[in-house]
């Protein structure tokens, strides 16, 4: 029995909850049942929550909910990367469906020209990446002095950009009189200063912990030796059963060379996207994987945060990642909204150490796996027990 409150009892009314019942939300998430009736009352808000937990919904229906009349700009979302800015400006048109708002999308990697006319549009809410937006603001195309809501989302990615300076400049631009949303999936130090100045008095909302990928995902590592990472991986993708997968590199190299291979598997109609490809090529990509039109994504890690694809049915990590956090981020993308889904991880020995740092930080055994009919040249790794590989020291030099 669901002892969640509904939508109603949030406090969201008229419009707004007609359009979520038209997105076909029954009853809202953790998230938006503790964020909602704050953000409706005005409180600021600092937010930690794992991705597809409903958190853009959690932001942008209160503030939907409040938005009036205006002929500024009266909202701010700022997003780390593009994908993540068109994803909350979706979610934005839909709540705004019976309640008409101007949303406009500024990003980098296009023309000025067609964000100068919107600009001139009166846009009720902006979504936008800190640097194009920086730029509109020193050519004077852009006034933020009637910005009631402002979002800062993804905060801890922004830091990894290195966009704090710019989020800064941005906010001094915005009032001082306004409701600010605050998320980050951790907290460093930078993070708290940053919230303790741009924020009032806010109410902490957390959702599940920080660090705990969705429960619906499996997860197994796939050891092999190194020459043969290649091989296993292709052999992974012809036996699994998917629906669609997501498949993450560490390079922007690697996803190209693997895609160039994974064409070669019928029954494959795969992509990548990675920065180096064109911004318009990467919404193709996108839309493609989403529509069905791609069934495999070969991405780096500009994809795994925060994204919302539906129906991801494997995530592949071509490599251990060097930082937890982003494993947790990458099988993000499967196992949404309750969903079944598996997170494979081929493992060599040069990786053990990421390996145990990602069991540690998931808290979490991951099975070590071997996949049926592959022909293994031997690795130590095969063994039931290998020890890490100890990275070598240099030589000591010697004197002549
Ligand atoms: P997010 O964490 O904002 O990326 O959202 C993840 C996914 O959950 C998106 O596809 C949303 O449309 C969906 N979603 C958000 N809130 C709800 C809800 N209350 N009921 C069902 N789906 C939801």
């Amino acid at each position: 029995m669901s002892v969640m409150p509904s939508f109603e009892e949030l406090g969201l009314s008229g419009p707004v909850l007609r359009a979520v019942t038209r997105a076909g939300y029954d009853e809202p998430t953790q998230i938006q049942a503790q964020a909602i009736p704050e953000a409706l009352q005005g409180k600021d808000i600092v937010g930690a929550s794992q991705t597809g937990t409903g958190k853009t919904a959690a932001f942008s229906l209160p503030i939907v909910c409040k938005m009036g009349p205006s002929t500024k700009p009266q909202c701010l979302v700022l997003e780390p990367t593009r994908e993540l800015a068109a994803q909350v400006e979706d979610q934005m048109n839909l709540f705004s469906y019976y309640k008409p708002l101007n949303v406009m999308l500024l990003h980098g990697g296009v023309g000025y020209g067609h964000q100068i006319e919107a600009l001139e549009n009166k846009p009720d809410v902006i979504i936008a990446t800190p640097g194009r937006l920086l730029d509109h603001m020193e050519k004077g195309n852009i006034d933020l002095s009637e910005v009631r809501f402002l979002v800062l989302d993804e905060v801890d990615r922004m830091l990894d950009m290195g966009f704090l300076p710019d989020v800064k400049r941005i906010i001094d631009q915005c009032p001082k009189e306004r409701q600010t949303l605050f998320f980050s999936a951790t907290m460093p130090g930078a993070i708290q200063t940053l919230a303790q100045w741009a924020l009032n008095e806010p109410i902490s909302v957390e959702v599940g912990g920080r660090q705990s990928p969705a429960e619906t995902v499996t997860h197994a590592f796939y050891p092999v030796g190194m020459d043969q990472r290649d091989d296993l991986i292709l052999a992974l993708i012809q036996k699994t059963g998917y629906d669609s997968m997501m498949i993450f590199t560490r390079t922007k190299k690697e996803a190209d060379t693997l895609l160039v291979r994974i064409k070669e598997i019928e029954g494959t109609k795969p992509t990548a996207l990675h920065s180096d490809i064109k911004q318009s090529d990467r919404t193709k990509a996108l839309q493609g994987f989403r529509d069905g039109t791609f069934n495999i994504i070969v991405a780096t890690d500009i994809a795994a945060r925060g994204l919302d694809i539906s129906g991801v049915t494997h995530v592949i990590n071509y490599r251990v990642p060097e930082n937890p956090e982003d494993y947790v981020h990458r099988i993000g993308r499967t196992g949404r909204a309750q969903q079944e889904g598996d997170a494979f991880t081929i493992l060599t020995a040069d990786e053990l150490e990421n390996a145990a740092a990602v069991e540690h930080f998931i808290d979490q055994k991951i099975e070590r796996k071997k996949l049926e009919g592959f022909d293994y040249a031997y690795t130590a790794l095969l063994e039931e027990n290998p020890q890490p590989v100890r990275k070598r020291r240099p030589a000591p030099k010697r004197r002549r």
